[in-house]
């Protein structure tokens, strides 16, 4: 028996590869009642330095994550059974060519899922979309701490005159007072750049940079304990770019730097943050146009499974 959810909405129901692909096949409320976790889509990729295709990684991550199931094997944790977990539907824009009128309509659907007392949990789209995302959060608590793995810092100041874009959405929030940089760490950054800028501002403002040197030569159980030292038990956000990954797991990205970290590395450090102050999440810059396989779908479906779990196991505590 899931509680809350009827019987006919029973995300356990098989076979899996039946039915309209909902994300790990949630019931879809669009009206977001009776919803403690809002699972959503961020279909937009208009903030892409490079390679675009992100706007289709809502509509494949939610057909790859039909093959999720319910109960976490390491954690022990049931998402669907702690709280009401659903599939609100995707961000709807009143424009798709200007980079500021999407900010607002991402900030206004995220708003209606605060006020509806949900937890949001994104699939974008690129990195860009994670500003107005804070914009939202950030009116009822600020600032706010994250937990970020990424291969780049997403630091950076304008790009060809445009300062909204998938490597600014941090820089935007800080500059704000949204983000918190002393409770900011960033996890698996790494590939040659052609400014210093980004990695600059991140030290200069306190955020905790893990190059992948580092992390490699911490290991994971103590980059865990370093991210859960950095955010304290304050509010975090969990912003999880595929890119961090090597792209041997997840090649169909925009931006996809080698070298990265792998998918055990990745489930291994996400299953170490229970029990943190977190406020929502997100998995960006699926690009299935460079994901023939689909296997970075599956990976994209999977990390937001885990951070579903954390997200679950932190509503259902409040
Ligand atoms: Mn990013
Ligand atoms: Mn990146």
């Amino acid at each position: 028996m899931i509680i809350g959810i009827d019987a006919g909405d029973d995300p356990l129901y098989e076979p899996r590869y039946q039915e309209i692909a909902t994300f790990m096949r949630a019931p879809y409320r669009p009206a977001m009642d009776d919803v403690d976790i809002a699972m959503y889509g961020i279909a937009y990729d208009g903030g892409v330095t490079n390679r675009p295709g992100a706007r289709h990684g809502p509509r494949e991550i939610r057909n790859q994550s039909s093959l999720m199931r319910a109960i976490n094997h390491a954690t022990g944790v049931n998402p669907f059974e702690l709280v009401r977990v659903a599939d609100v539907g995707d961000v709807r824009f009143s424009q798709v060519y200007d980079n500021a009128a999407v900010n607002a309509d991402i900030e206004t659907f995220v708003q209606r899922i605060i006020d509806h007392e949900a937890m949001p949990l994104a699939a974008g789209g690129d990195h860009s979309i994670t500003y107005p995302v804070f914009k939202a959060l950030a009116t009822a608590e600020k600032p706010i701490g994250m937990i970020h793995i990424d291969a780049h810092t997403d630091t950076w100041g304008p790009f060809r005159g445009e300062k909204f874009h998938h490597g600014s959405p941090f820089r935007l929030a800080c500059d704000e007072g949204l983000l918190d940089p002393k409770r900011t760490i960033q996890i698996g950054i790494r590939g040659a750049q052609n400014w210093a800028d980004g990695w600059d501002y991140s030290r200069e403002q306190g955020m905790r940079v893990v190059f992948i040197e580092e992390f490699e030569e911490l290991g994971v159980d103590a980059v865990i304990a370093e991210a859960r030292k950095v955010v304290g038990d304050g509010p975090t956000y969990i912003s999880f770019d595929v890119d961090g990954l090597d792209p041997i797991y997840a090649p169909g990205t925009g931006t996809p730097e080698v070298g990265g970290i792998t998918t055990r590395e990745a489930l291994k450090l996400l299953r170490g943050l229970g029990g943190l102050n977190f406020i929502g999440g997100d998995v960006v810059e699926v690009s299935p146009p460079f994901d023939p396989s689909g296997n970075t779908a599956l990976v994209g479906a999977t990390l937001m499974y885990e951070i579903l779990c954390l997200l679950a196991e932190r509503k259902a505590a409040l």
